[in-house]
């Protein structure tokens, strides 16, 4: 079965509970497992910078789902948590991200796989590298593009549930 990696994120109301959410959410649903789980981040906001830092953290699942019912599910749980789309990387209560899905390359409208962004992102990486340092993404491993990443102000401040 592909794995998926999924990026999280949010800055707005309770991040912490929206990621037990998800996870729960995730964990909840047929054909979906999670695998593994890292630590939480918290970053500086990225692209726009005028706002809250966020919370940040990703997860690896093993999944029957086809990636667009990945993206479904995950668009779903984001708005179960209230996420409305109105400023471009502006503030959020829960945003999940397709970080990788198994080796597949997808370029459609509405899903590009692997994320486009996320091998510039300490954010999306930093957690990732945790639980999957060795992933291959365009071309690189996670850790590869970690160490090509500026971590300023990025910062692991535990388990979830600690
Ligand atoms: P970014 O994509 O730069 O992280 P964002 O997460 O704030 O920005 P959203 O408003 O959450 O952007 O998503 C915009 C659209 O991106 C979604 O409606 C979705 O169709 C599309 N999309 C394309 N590829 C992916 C992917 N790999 N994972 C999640 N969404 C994706
Ligand atoms: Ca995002
Ligand atoms: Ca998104």
């Amino acid at each position: 079965m592909p794995v998926a990696a999924l990026s999280l994120g949010g800055n707005q109301r309770d991040v912490k509970d929206a990621f037990r959410h998800a996870l729960r959410r995730l964990a909840a649903t047929r054909g979906v497992m999670v695998r593994a789980q890292s630590t939480l981040w918290r970053t500086p906001p990225w692209g726009k910078t005028d706002q809250p830092d966020f919370l940040n953290m990703a997860t690896l699942v093993e999944t029957i789902l086809s990636p667009r019912e990945l993206l479904d599910l995950c668009q779903t749980i984001e708005r179960e948590r209230g996420r409305s789309r109105s400023v471009r990387w502006g503030p959020r209560t829960l945003d999940i991200d397709i970080v990788a899905f198994g080796d597949e390359v997808i370029g459609e409208a509405d899903l590009v796989v692997p994320h486009p962004r996320a091998t510039e992102r300490a954010f999306v990486l930093a957690p990732l590298a945790e639980i999957a340092g060795e992933l291959p993404i365009n071309g690189r491993r996670v850790d590869e593009w970690l160490a090509r990443v500026d971590l300023a102000g990025a910062r692991s401040i535990g388990p979830l549930d600690a």
